[in-house]
């Protein structure tokens, strides 16, 4: 019955999103999130009490700037173009597929030619880690973006990965902890191999794809928010500093748990451009549709 409503809802939204683009429009995020797999662990499963700075801090990978060591991938140490950005898109995607046809799904050719332009009109790629240099009031690139993409698809290392590594992008993947190892997911030797390569960050989705704000337990909620961070951090090795809302939902308790484990951001789908007065654990996001053309895009990043 669930799946059924999923479908009719998908077809809403597929029926309603495509129809509706135009020149200059504002993209509002979807309501809903591409369907998932179930759930493959049931709650209360994981340790809450975990504390997020228990991964081992010397198996970060040296090469771990493998992309800004090569050039232009959004290094904010460089160059004379440098300032002090107050405002920086930060790009949500999801799936980076061509079929089946959805909004969230952007088929890799448009992704590829999305980047290309940013590339070409200036733009740096940052990652969550470099935008710490924003809140430290230190110069950033002159142009910076953000990339995103959500939920952990399996296509974000066969599609998207080997666009970035091309393009000497980078691009920040907010993995959900249920998901590692699915059919249609990441597993952790492409986490692995991504976060090694230097063009791909990862942050946290949290343990599971549910709505935040409707957990009753505080114990369940602060375990999606601490030991989704600690099992991210387990995979790659690093410290993991930016979290992203499931559904971009949350309120005043997940946002104190964010803070307490130690992320350094947080996203939710809210739209708009980033500014550090949204607060570091609000930052809104530019929902970027496959049904957004390139002359819509290109205005909205020239
Ligand atoms: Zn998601």
């Amino acid at each position: 019955m669930k799946a059924l409503w999923t479908f009719l809802f998908c077809g809403v939204l597929l029926t309603i999103t495509a129809c509706t683009p135009a020149a200059n429009q504002t993209f509002a995020p979807p309501a809903q999130e591409l369907p998932q797999p179930a759930a493959a662990t049931p709650p209360g499963q994981y340790n809450a009490g975990i504390p997020h700075d228990q991964y081992n801090a010397e198996t970060e990978p040296s090469q771990h700037n493998a992309a800004n060591a090569s050039g232009t991938a959004g290094s904010a140490a460089s160059s004379e173009n440098t300032q002090v950005a107050a405002k920086i898109p930060i790009l949500m995607y999801h799936s980076i597929s061509e079929t089946p046809k959805h909004d969230l799904r952007v088929p890799p050719r448009l992704f590829e030619q999305q980047l290309q332009h940013l590339k070409e009109a200036g733009y740096q790629t940052l990652s969550f880690k470099e935008l710490e240099d924003w809140t430290a009031g230190k110069p950033l690139p002159a142009k910076p973006v953000v990339i995103t993409l959500d939920d952990g698809y399996r296509d974000n290392y066969t599609a998207a990965f080997p666009i970035l590594k091309k393009l000497n992008m980078k691009a920040t993947v907010f993995m959900t902890i249920d998901h590692l190892d699915q059919e249609t997911n990441l597993t952790a030797q492409m986490i692995k191999e991504m976060h090694e390569s230097g063009f791909v960050e990862f942050g946290s989705h949290a343990l599971t794809h549910v709505r935040l704000t409707e957990h009753k337990d505080n114990d369940r909620l602060r375990a999606e928010i601490v030991q989704s961070k600690y099992e991210l951090e387990k995979l790659t090795g690093t410290p993991v500093t930016s979290f992203c809302y499931p559904y971009g939902a949350y309120n005043e308790q997940a946002l104190a748990y964010v803070k307490e484990a130690g992320y350094k951001f947080a996203v939710a789908m809210d739209e708009g451009v980033a500014e550090l007065s949204q607060g570091v654990y609000t930052l809104l996001r530019i929902y970027i549709p496959s049904s957004m053309t390139m002359d819509q895009f290109k205005k909205k990043f020239p």
